[in-house]
């Protein structure tokens, strides 16, 4: 556990931090999961091209938790250890796809990439200028998910045309 990067973290509140990296962590769980799921279960238009671009995000989603998971540790807390928790936590919800059809899962994803920008936005300005390395870790997930959320809105542009 490394001491130094503990104390030069500069952000005020360093329980609020790691309570939002932990529901950060829980969430993207639970977003890769409604891709990974949602892939599996899809049907109808575009139904090959969502199960690809589905499957990318996912381990992108899978990628987010374990940079959120190293950087909890580094601060020298804990990484939820109950996927009990996950859904209590996790603000960004998890939506089952009860009905498998593309537009439907598009729009749920949709929903999650929207709540996901707003917390890692949320993450950055907590730690700009106080907490480097979790800024830039933020950021570069940020990025990610605003990637993701033009994809889906893409994804439900394209499907006007059918
Ligand atoms: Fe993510
Ligand atoms: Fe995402």
């Amino acid at each position: 556990m490394g001491r130094v990067a503990q104390i030069i973290s500069k952000v005020e509140n360093k329980e609020e931090l790691i309570n939002l990296l932990n529901c950060a962590f829980a969430e993207e769980w639970l977003a890769y999961y409604q891709y990974w799921i949602g892939a599996r279960v899809a049907k109808g238009l575009e139904r090959p091209k969502i199960v690809e671009e589905f499957m990318e995000h996912a381990v992108e989603e899978l990628k987010h938790a374990d940079w959120l998971a190293n950087r909890i540790i580094q601060l020298g807390a804990v990484p939820i250890l109950d996927p009990d928790e996950w859904k209590l936590r996790a603000k960004c919800k998890y939506d089952a796809p009860i009905n498998g059809d593309t537009k439907i899962l598009v729009e749920q994803n949709l929903t999650a990439e929207k709540c996901a920008i707003a917390r890692y936005q949320q993450i950055c300005e907590m730690c700009q200028g106080k907490d480097y390395e979790t800024f830039n870790i933020s950021r570069k997930i940020l990025k990610e998910e605003i990637e993701h959320e033009q994809e889906m809105e893409d994804f439900l542009e394209d499907f006007k045309y059918y």
